[in-house]
């Protein structure tokens, strides 16, 4: 079974480079009409510049597909609804979007300034949530929708010196588990990509021997697979050097102690049982949780 995109259109944000070039490339190759949308800026999110988008909506023409370019700065809302227009004017509809933009501001969190933490913040989660928004009612009506959000290792592991980008990367996870259960009933399915990869922004973490083995073609197989019309909802899909992998949310069944006996001296005393993984599931929505703990609670009465 081929994974086709023939008649989708997908914006694909920070496209001009790394990541976001091999999706954007890869959408086309497989049939999609494509908007490459880049800032331009340095890998810090500083400057701008429409060149690198042009490029690579080059690249995808000399190939024989069809692409535009577009510089919105995905926290901007107008400049972003002015990229949504030009997607519906050039391409009359959004099928994809991935949520792939992105910048570093890295240092310990105690040198880190609250600047620094919010611009990281602003790019990954505000803009992600910006640009999801602004497709968000076309793919309802249009009752079709894929949303891929660019999570990280950062955000579901930590990583010294990231505070403000694991914490914005975990983020992203949160908006894609409410988007799920609202987009449900509309086919709009949402999931997150965690990728490793050589681009600009790992030249300074990665080794350079690792870097052979992290081409950013590696990872995006992983978009191509969630964006697909037949793609899962909810799956955050880890992928680097050719290797896939699924990261999972999950909850013990837990303990549920009778209101006077609710003391933290009982939750020590019962930490295997609390911690047992063996009970652990997937919640598909917060009031899961609610649920268990009222229900055993009652059952204690
Ligand atoms: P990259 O710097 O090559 O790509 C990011 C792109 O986003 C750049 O082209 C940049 O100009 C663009 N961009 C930044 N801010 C923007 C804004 N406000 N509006 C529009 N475009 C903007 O780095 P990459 O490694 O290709 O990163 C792509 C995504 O993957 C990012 O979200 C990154 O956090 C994530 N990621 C990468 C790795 C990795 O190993 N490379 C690991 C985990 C997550």
């Amino acid at each position: 079974m081929s994974i086709r995109f023939d008649d989708r259109v997908a914006i694909v944000t920070g496209a001009g480079g790394g990541l976001g070039r091999s999706h954007a490339l890869a959408l086309a190759a497989r049939g999609a009409r494509v908007v490459v949308n880049d800032l331009g800026g340095d890998v810090r999110g500083e400057g701008g510049s429409a060149s690198a988008a042009e490029a690579v909506a080059d690249e995808i023409r000399a190939a024989g597909g069809e692409a535009i370019a577009h510089g919105a700065n995905v926290t901007d809302e107008a400049q972003v609804a002015d990229m949504v227009a030009a997607a519906v004017s050039a391409f009359g509809r959004v099928d994809i979007l991935v949520n792939n933009a992105g910048i570093l501001r890295d240092k310990s969190f105690t040198k880190m300034g609250m600047a620094d933490f919010e611009t990281v913040v602003a790019v990954h989660l505000t803009g992600s949530a910006v640009c999801t928004k602004a497709v968000w009612d076309i793919m309802r009506d249009q009752a079709y929708g894929r949303i891929v959000m660019t999570t990280s290792s950062s955000g579901l592991y930590g990583n010294f010196g990231q505070a403000n980008y694991g914490a914005a990367k975990m983020a992203v996870v949160g908006l894609m588990n409410t988007l799920c259960l609202e987009g449900a009933k509309y086919n709009i399915r949402t999931n997150c990509l965690a990728p490793v990869a050589a681009t600009r922004m790992t030249e300074d973490l990665l080794p350079p021997e690792a870097a052979s083995l992290l081409d950013p073609a590696l990872v995006t197989p992983a978009v191509l697979y969630l964006a697909g019309e037949n793609g899962p909802d909810r799956t955050i899909l880890s992928a680097g050097a050719g290797g896939f992998a699924r990261a999972v949310i999950t909850e013990t069944d837990g303990v549920v102690f009778k209101p006077d006996a609710a003391t933290p001296e009982a939750i020590a005393e019962h930490w295997a049982a609390i911690d047992d993984r063996d009970s652990a599931r997937e919640l598909k929505a917060g009031g899961e949780q609610t649920m268990k703990f009222l229900s055993k609670a009652a059952a204690l009465q």
